[in-house]
């Protein structure tokens, strides 16, 4: 992953995704198979609505005591043999697990799927040292070979056709028969687990993310479909978990609360396929598991959001429902967003992590229609974050000067309803009475972003707020 980010030429990045025909036809799959899947896993489930609320206030607790349930952590982790790492920024963490590396002579490292790790730039600081470092979640591994970066949190090749995919296995996969069969997915997932599985038993490391860190028990635990992640961390001497530091939950029933919303709102599964926990290393007498085990707990901004106005960011649980249910998403994908964190959870945590000058495209690439914070599992009120974050943009200048303008004037007349209704209401009869022949237009001044793609139709009847007093009074009468 590249540590530099083009969100700031989202707009750029948006018109070109608009008009590239392949990934459109990939992104089909986002509006489908997601959104139904989950509809049906929560209506198999009447407590889910409760769930949510009790996972919004597991973690609402946690984060009001981090420092504690961390504490206690490492403790634990320490009690079962194992080493905990604190790294304050990514350039940190990134030397810790590259030192972790070095330390053991390690010359090939996997990896399963951690989207901090993407954040931090983990492979390039890997690949530096002189190491091989191998995505294996099968996603991760396709988009290694593209030399892409993710463009959805659980799906990171989902912008890829089918298609795309094989030809990238051919180009890559040369020493296998030219003439082998790859038009069927199982043909792709057959090849890929055979390359990779010759990665796994020569790894000297094996890197995974954590979906939870147990404080009671000291564990970390990852949910996967493939079961790369056991691979990953059984068969190396070495195991390293990085995770973010709001990742810990106090106990294993907290884990399996938000493990009960996390499977179904990511991919509508009522569990997903393989949960693992891992607890230090290898103790005497376990029939495998690595001999060294770290964890590098990340922070690279995180503490910063504590107490603030977008606290409740840190309750996400990376489950990707926002995206999946976003309309700008669906229309233009994930790397359109130009950093690691696509959708609305990256609108709200991207400029929090990268600020707010590079990343104020972000929160300003919403319809405000609400979806994303009706799916989240733990309930983020993802468009009032968004909504901060165009405010402190205008605070600080940054919202172009025309925009700013519009505001101003806008708000002038918001302060003053009687003129603000007076203005609206003769606005509405001049474009009513220039627009009576066609009924439509199809160029306005100020507007023309807008009309560029769609008429705009000619206001009749009266206004919003004169129609809405009237019923009011016709209820009252
Ligand atoms: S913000 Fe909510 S819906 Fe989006 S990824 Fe995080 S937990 Fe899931």
């Amino acid at each position: 992953m590249s540590l530099h980010p083009t969100t700031p030429a989202f707009k750029e990045n948006a018109h070109r995704a608009l008009g590239d025909t392949e990934l459109q036809k990939a992104l089909g799959h986002v509006q489908g198979g997601f959104i139904n899947k989950r509809a049906a896993a929560v209506e198999r489930l009447p407590e889910f609505e409760t769930l949510r609320e009790s996972a919004r206030d597991l973690k609402d607790h946690v984060l009001a005591h981090l420092d504690l349930y961390l504490e206690h952590y490492e403790t634990q982790v320490r009690a079962a043999g194992g080493q905990v790492h604190f790294a304050r920024t990514g350039e940190e963490a990134c030397k810790t697990i590259v030192d972790i590396c070095k330390a053991h002579g390690a010359k090939s490292v996997t990896k399963g799927k951690s989207m901090v790790s993407e954040e931090i730039g983990l492979n390039d600081a890997i690949e530096a040292a002189g190491m091989a470092a191998v995505e294996t979640d099968l996603g991760e591994y396709i988009i290694q070979l593209r030399h892409e970066t993710p463009s959805h949190i659980i799906a990171p090749a989902v912008h890829l056709t089918k298609e795309q995919v094989e030809a990238d296995f051919r180009r890559v996969h040369s020493h296998l028969d030219a003439a082998r069969d790859l038009s069927e997915p199982v043909q792709l997932l057959t090849e890929a687990r055979g390359v990779l599985r010759e990665k796994f038993l020569a790894a000297d490391v094996g890197i995974t993310g954590a979906n939870f860190l147990v404080a009671e028990t000291g564990s970390s635990i990852i949910v996967t479909n493939e079961g790369n992640g056991d691979l990953t961390q059984t068969l190396p001497k070495v195991h390293i978990v990085i995770a973010s530091i709001e990742k810990i939950v106090p106990t294993l029933e907290d884990a399996s609360l938000l493990m009960r919303v996390l499977a179904r709102s990511a991919t509508g599964q009522d569990m997903s396929v393989y949960t693992t926990l891992s607890t230090g290393p290898r103790r005497a007498g376990d029939p495998d598991g690595p001999e060294h085990y770290h964890i590098v707990l990340v922070d690279n901004g995180r503490s910063s959001m504590l107490g603030g106005e977008f606290e409740d960011m840190l309750r996400c649980i990376r489950c990707g429902a926002c995206m999946n249910h976003c309309p700008i998403y669906h229309a233009i994908g994930g790397h359109a967003y130009g950093w690691v964190y696509p959708g609305p959870m990256g609108a709200v945590l991207t400029p929090a992590l990268i600020g707010v000058e590079k990343g104020g495209n972000l929160p300003n690439a919403s319809t405000f229609c609400g979806r994303c914070e009706a799916v989240c599992p733990v309930k983020i009120p993802l468009p009032n974050l968004m909504r901060h974050w165009r405010e402190r943009e205008f605070e600080r200048h940054l919202t172009p000067a025309v925009q700013r303008f519009g505001l101003g004037i806008w708000g002038f007349f918001a302060r003053r309803p009687s003129l603000y209704r007076l203005a609206t209401s003769l606005a509405m009869r001049v474009l009513g009475f220039v627009g009576r022949d066609k009924g439509r237009f199809a160029k306005l001044p100020l507007a023309s972003g807008w009309t560029q793609f769609r008429d705009m139709p000619a206001p009749s009847g009266e206004t919003f707020q004169s129609e809405w007093r009237a019923r009011q009074k016709e209820r009252r009468s």
